[in-house]
């Protein structure tokens, strides 16, 4: 109940604020990716538009030197425009006529071709009239058209004057490619240097007519149309990169950003979760062991007070019974030593302040001294003892009265978990470098998922097979201290119903 209310409590402070922060920052990503594209966007566009004006400008610049040729007298004309034709070799002809269209100058020669322009722009009058006007009005106008099918060649149209202001048409027999080399592509390469793929298309027949390096016209996603050259397209893209990869990487980094973030955090809710369950459980357990040790003093002291009082009333009338009487007041009296001695023990140790006596010891004199004192008393109780202790000394370096006390509590818990088969093997000798004690039990046992937990302080197996005997739970806790103290181990091999083995395990090393 408890657990679960943690386990809500927890799911609002730790994943609600979690969904909350990962949903803002997938829409605040999303948000981000498009001001970069649209940033980026904008910057093309710029370095379009400055492509653009390099042809404007040039064009502007024709404009401006054909009318110095026209207004300027007294110079032959065909000189002039000669000198023009040649300083832009991609211009292939160059005709100029009166409004009326009668009058015509056709240079270098007139061919087929400056024929049909001619015949094209009569067709069109409106066209002249239109430019005518804007002239007026002080634009310098320039019109392209696609001159025929392929688009290798243009006609450019505009206005100029004669030294009488009198309005002269003007038109440009142009090779696309060529103008595309001498006066867009210094341009471009000046430009595009090493960051960026700038290409021209034609879209009408899907063909890269020029390309910084080799690309489609899909591949590169910013296009705008070129203001002198009707139909083509100028494209340009990050080079190796298009920002379409660069946002979807960005996206993807800060997407594993976020669920290595949404990742800690769940590990950190578990860790908490982990540590409140655990502390809980010990409070619970440091509970249980008070009403435990509460029950284990009062049973001896309530022993011993009806024994004494027994006797002070002089009520009982054998001497042997008396001697019974007097020995139960002295075992009980005992057992309550043995758990105040425990919890004394335990609290020196868990303030580190035990201090331990280390001597060269014999263990089979520690065993069978102690055996000496509590064997008679388990006899009494049903139990069979059985003991292989090792013929040779096993010399230890280690506190005995610690050692005693680690043997008594495994002693005391092998009697008190042992119910139908009471029978008890203690077993000492030498193995692999190391002595060791054996309490050996074939009592209740104990589950294999409880082995560890049972050396924890105040644990007490509760599962499983039941048992009523009390405890304090500090028993196994206080032998693994100890042992830890003496740079041993102690071990425990056992299951439920076939009884439990506890061996002490004395490293020979620290004998000097
Ligand atoms: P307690 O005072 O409860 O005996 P211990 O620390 O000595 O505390 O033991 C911890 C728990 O380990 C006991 O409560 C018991 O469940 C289990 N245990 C210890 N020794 C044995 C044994 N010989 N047989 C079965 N269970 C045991």
């Amino acid at each position: 109940m408890v657990q679960k209310k943690i386990v809500i409590i927890l799911l609002f402070i730790v994943l609600l604020p979690l969904i909350f922060y990962t949903a803002y920052e997938f829409t605040s990503l999303n948000e981000n990716e498009r001001l970069i594209e649209e940033i980026y966007e904008q910057q093309m566009n710029i370095l379009l538009y400055s492509v653009n004006q390099h042809a404007w400008d040039v064009s502007s610049r024709w404009i401006w030197h054909v009318s110095q040729i026209l207004s300027t007298t007294g110079q032959p004309l065909e000189k002039s425009t000669q000198q023009f034709l040649t300083d832009n070799a991609f211009i292939e002809s160059l005709v100029a006529m009166d409004t009326s269209l009668t009058d015509l100058n056709v240079f270098p020669q007139s061919t087929p071709d400056t024929r049909s322009m001619i015949t094209r722009i009569k067709k069109d009058r409106s066209i002249i009239s239109k430019l005518v006007r804007r002239r007026a009005q002080g634009y310098a106008k320039i019109e392209a058209y696609r001159f025929d099918e392929t688009g290798k060649r243009l006609m450019f149209l505009f206005v100029s004057e004669t030294a009488d202001n009198e309005p002269v048409i003007v038109a440009l027999l142009v090779s696309t490619e060529a103008f595309i080399s001498d006066v867009l592509i210094p341009k471009i390469n000046e430009i595009a240097r090493e960051e960026f793929v700038i290409a021209v298309f034609d879209p009408l027949d899907d063909h890269t007519l020029f390309a910084t390096e080799p690309v489609t016209m899909n591949e590169i996603n910013i296009k705008r149309n070129i203001w002198l050259l009707p139909d083509h397209l100028l494209g340009i893209s990050l080079r190796g990169i298009s920002v379409k990869d660069l946002a979807n990487s960005r996206f993807y980094r800060s997407l594993m950003l976020i669920l290595i973030l949404d990742m800690i955090l769940l590990l950190g809710a578990w860790v908490v979760y982990r540590n409140i369950k655990k502390e809980m459980e010990l409070a619970r357990m440091k509970s249980d062991f008070v009403s435990n040790v509460s029950h284990e003093l009062r049973t001896p002291l309530s022993l011993i007070r009806m024994y004494a009082e027994t006797l002070e009333l002089n009520r009982v009338e054998t001497e042997a019974q008396k001697h019974q009487y007097y020995k139960i007041i002295g075992q009980e009296t005992e057992r309550l030593t043995h758990l105040l001695n425990n919890i004394l023990d335990f609290s020196r140790m868990e303030a580190d302040a035990k201090k331990y006596h280390f001597e060269k010891v014999d263990l089979n004199k520690i065993v069978a001294h102690n055996l000496n004192i509590y064997r008679e008393h388990l006899e009494e109780d049903g139990f069979t003892f059985e003991c292989n202790l090792a013929e040779k000394r096993l010399e230890i370096f280690a506190d005995s009265d610690a050692i005693s006390e680690v043997f008594i509590n495994l002693l005391d818990n092998a009697a008190k978990y042992s119910e139908d088969e009471k029978h008890i093997t203690v077993t000492t000798g030498s193995d692999d470098n190391v002595h060791y004690l054996e309490v050996a039990d074939r009592g209740m046992g104990i589950p294999q998922s409880e082995h560890k937990k049972v050396f924890e302080k105040f644990y007490r197996v509760s599962s499983g097979l039941t048992h009523n005997t009390k405890g304090s739970g500090l028993g196994l806790a206080l032998a693994r201290y100890i042992m830890d103290a003496h740079s041993g181990r102690i071990e425990l091999t056992s299951e439920p119903g076939t009884g439990s083995r506890f061996r002490l395990v004395f490293p020979l090393k620290e004998i000097t």
